[in-house]
């Protein structure tokens, strides 16, 4: 059996819609007023996007349901089906902690409660009876203001070991503003953490190339090669990872077809730079979508070839920040 990494997936995206129904039956949730049946519920949680805008508003509903006292119901169910239906050996799931606090508590009692978040999360995130390794990377958030981002980086700094990397994700907004970005990476890295961000998915205007300073991958990342391809030699020089999510882009209306990957797959052949590949948010794909079913789409439309697919799965291992064996020191 072959045994796959993801090294991108959100916690929010990560479960399959039929869970999410079943959570909000058991719950009686107002919600349920719009979706009477599973059906109607499905077709609009996994309906193509416009904007990556739209599709994370129907992101933050989820967000809110994984409350503290609901979060072990979530992880439980996400760390069986990844290791049953895609034989995942080895996960990093991302979150903003923030997100799952309490909304009715004043902003400085929620800041208190990322703590209890991130242990419920780690308690809960190694099923005994599945051999899947899970680690965690915290988001920061380009819509929250900087003293929140900062006490989101100190629970993450706190919790090294199950939290082994740091992501910078929300809508690509505000692209002035890297340079503050660019030090929460860099503190992060001086703490020990491995880094990450959300970048060059929905265009090149954020993509600034101080951040390679201090990234170990990008998420995403797929308008370097598509536009600024003369950057993919520094991507790699210093052997910067991009995490390529394939279905995720029609879903979010960044690309129309997986054929369009073909350019970045072929640039970044030919410049040496790694791609892992990932999943980003498979319960809001059209069922099934898995690890596995990425990187078999990927070769019906011609972007890999059969040959390429063992290397490509040994390159999200090699890439994997907390994975024995991988990273890269
Ligand atoms: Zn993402």
């Amino acid at each position: 059996m072959t045994l796959y990494a993801d090294l991108h997936r959100h916690l929010g995206g990560a479960l399959h819609p039929r869970i999410i129904y079943k959570f909000l039956q058991r719950h009686d949730h107002p919600v349920l007023g719009y979706f009477p049946d599973y059906e109607g519920f499905y077709s609009w949680f996994t309906r193509r996007c416009r904007t990556l805008e739209e599709f994370v508003k129907i992101h933050t509903l989820v967000e809110e349901l994984q409350s503290l006292e609901h979060l072990p119901y979530f992880c439980v169910r996400l760390c069986r089906g990844a290791y049953m239906f895609e034989n995942l050996q080895y996960l990093e799931l991302r979150y903003n902690p923030y997100f799952r606090t309490d909304k009715t508590l004043s902003m400085q009692k929620r800041i208190g409660q990322m703590k209890l978040i991130v242990e419920v999360i780690t308690e809960n995130l190694r099923p005994a009876e599945y051999p899947i390794v899970v680690k965690q990377i915290i988001c920061l958030d380009r819509r929250l203001p900087q003293n929140l981002n900062e006490a989101i980086l100190k629970v993450a700094i706190d919790n090294i070991g199950p939290v082994v990397g740091i992501d910078l994700a929300g809508p690509e907004i505000n692209d002035h503003k890297f340079e503050t970005w660019i030090k929460f990476m860099a503190k992060a890295r001086a703490a020990g953490l491995k880094t990450t961000c959300h970048l060059g998915e929905t265009g090149i205007d954020n993509v600034h190339e101080q951040y390679f300073a201090v990234l170990d991958r990008i998420g995403h990342g797929i308008h370097i090669p598509l536009m600024k391809p003369d950057l993919l030699k520094e991507l790699a020089k210093r052997q910067i990872t991009l995490e390529v999510c394939p279905t995720s882009y029609c879903q979010t209306g960044v690309l129309n077809d997986l054929g369009d990957l073909r350019t970045v797959f072929e640039r970044c052949r030919k410049a040496g730079v790694s791609i892992a590949v990932c999943t980003d948010n498979p319960g809001r794909n059209p069922s099934p979508c898995t690890l596995p079913g990425e990187y078999e789409r990927l070769i019906d439309h011609d972007v890999i070839d059969f040959g390429e697919l063992k290397q490509i799965q040994n390159e999200a291992f090699r890439s994997a920040f907390g994975f024995v064996g991988g990273g890269r020191g």
